[in-house]
């Protein structure tokens, strides 16, 4: 596919392959973009942000309300782009393509909700009765997006949607591996009415093309989407810009001894695999009471060893992201089983595939509980009661996610209070999102949150306008 760079299709000076993860077969052709597109796409940005400003909020929530009826009719076609690109089963690619409509539409509907506050002015000291304040939210200009290759559809569409509802121009970065659903959702939007100066997406590679969008003086607004160590250093290049970073994650979930065992061993059988493992709110560590670790195990193991993994036309959950990344998520598994963890199934890799793995007596500083993992894995922790569950949940760097099974409402009220995550559930684990919820991560999980609401809050700015009667 080209790239859409300043109002045009290109194919830009040079061209990479992209392979299928599973078969490596080549699967398509795209640009590798330079900071001369770089340049190129926030110029045009820059115009495109002074068009969309002009625009009213029901000029664009028309565009996007049509862009979701576009989706709807392709989710055949999304749907195999994202699973050819990534290797994901088919079916979470479906799963993942038929809420791109609705998503677009409940963008368009909030981008119309721009409301200001009246402020009560007379209430302040010799300001009196002759003046009227009240505060307007604008757009933030150019938004810069630059988002992670495992939801290469939702966590696209969750900045840009809001972005360009709220009356914004976006210069858009997928990653380098997901490029081909990001550029499906670009044609969406334009045969939807989008202006073409509202939107660029430029292809390549991350370090080089990301620097350079995050440094540049015309930029206002970036969103990020990745992973920590990347967020880090796009703090330490961006300058006075707003900010918002959803970044990775070590999500806990607390099994008390009153918990449904049953429930919690079917709900961490789903959170800990789904997209094998790629998931930021993915489940990494259980931390089971003493009491029920072992009817938990009992429980799980046979549900994860019923998960198939392998070829994603046909297999419940498909590769990693790559070979490579496969062969990490494997030799992590290798450390913590020599470190003194027990495998109890799994950790077999074939290719870029890795079979679903349950991990026993994990230590709890150990890097198969503190570093992210992003593969199929679940590392089962011990604890001796609900404070050490607690405190064991907030004893990582991240703060994305976190859930509880108990049948006890004060054991749940505290951990929903004193847990340090940007979402708490209570007798499910984290892997669930309603696109509507705020979501985004406390500590080093991020800053900011998406959701189309949220999202729309922080890709506008709040000028706050004084009428003065008389002086
Ligand atoms: P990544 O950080 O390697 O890449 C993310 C994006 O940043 C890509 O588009 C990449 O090309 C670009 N990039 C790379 N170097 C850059 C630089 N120096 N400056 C600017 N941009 C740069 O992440 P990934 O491997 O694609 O995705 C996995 C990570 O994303 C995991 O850590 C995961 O937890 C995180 N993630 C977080 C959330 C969340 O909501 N918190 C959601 C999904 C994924």
């Amino acid at each position: 596919m080209r790239m859409y760079v300043a109002g045009e299709w290109s194919d830009g000076a040079q061209q990479e392959e992209l392979r299928s993860p599973y078969s490596g077969e080549v699967i398509d052709t795209v640009p590798v973009a330079t900071v001369d597109d770089v340049d190129r796409a926030i110029a045009s940005a820059v115009q495109g942000a002074a068009q969309q400003r002009r625009t009213t909020g029901h000029e664009r929530e028309a565009i996007l309300r049509r862009a979701g009826d576009i989706a709807d009719t392709r989710v055949d076609e999304l749907a195999a782009t994202i699973s050819r690109e990534t290797g994901k089963a088919i079916t979470e690619a479906r799963a993942e393509a038929s809420r791109a409509g609705d998503l677009l539409r409940l963008s368009g509907f909030e981008g119309s909700q721009l409301y200001g506050d009246s402020l009560p002015l007379d209430a302040s000291a010799g300001a009196g009765l002759q003046r009227l304040g009240f505060t307007l939210r604008q757009p933030c200009g150019v938004v810069v997006a630059i988002t992670p290759f495992n939801y290469p559809l939702l966590l696209v569409l969750h900045k840009i949607a809001p972005a360009l509802a709220a009356g914004n121009a976006v210069v858009l970065k997928p990653a380098r591996q997901t490029p081909l659903t990001a550029l499906k959702l670009v044609e969406i939007l334009l045969e939807a009415g989008l202006a073409p100066e509202a939107i660029s997406c430029l292809t390549g590679p991350g370090g080089e093309l990301g620097a350079a969008l995050v440094r540049d003086p015309r930029v206002r607004k970036i969103s990020f989407t990745g992973s920590t160590a990347t967020g880090e250093s796009i703090t330490r290049l961006a300058g006075v810009k707003r900010l918002s970073l959803e970044l990775g994650a070590s999500c806990p979930v607390a099994i008390l001894p009153d918990a449904d065992i049953e429930l919690a061993a079917q709900a961490v059988a789903l959170g800990g695999y789904a997209n094998a493992g790629q998931a930021c709110i993915s489940v990494q560590r259980v931390l089971a009471d003493r009491a029920i670790v072992g009817d938990f195990l009992d429980a799980l193991v046979p549900k994860v060893e019923a998960i198939r993994a392998g070829d994603p036309a046909s297999a419940d959950i498909g590769t990693l992201i790559s070979e490579r990344e496969a062969r990490r998520v494997e030799s992590a598994l290798k450390t913590g089983t020599q470190n003194g963890a027990r495998l109890l199934t799994g950790g077999e890799r074939d290719g870029a595939v890795v079979s679903p793995a349950v991990v026993a007596d994990v230590d709890p500083d150990s890097p198969l509980s503190q570093d992210e993992l992003f593969g199929p894995a679940v590392a089962v922790t011990t604890v001796a009661d609900v404070d050490a569950a607690v405190r064991l949940a907030n004893a990582t760097h991240y703060g994305l996610g976190a859930g509880i099974f108990t049948g006890n409402v004060a054991n749940a009220v505290r951990f929903a209070r004193e847990v340090d995550a940007g979402n708490v559930h209570i007798n499910w684990t984290p892997l669930w999102r309603a696109d509507l919820m705020p979501y985004g991560g406390l500590k080093g999980s991020g800053i900011g949150k998406e959701g189309p609401r949220s999202a729309v809050e922080e890709m506008t700015e709040v000028k706050t306008v004084v009428l003065h009667g008389a002086a």
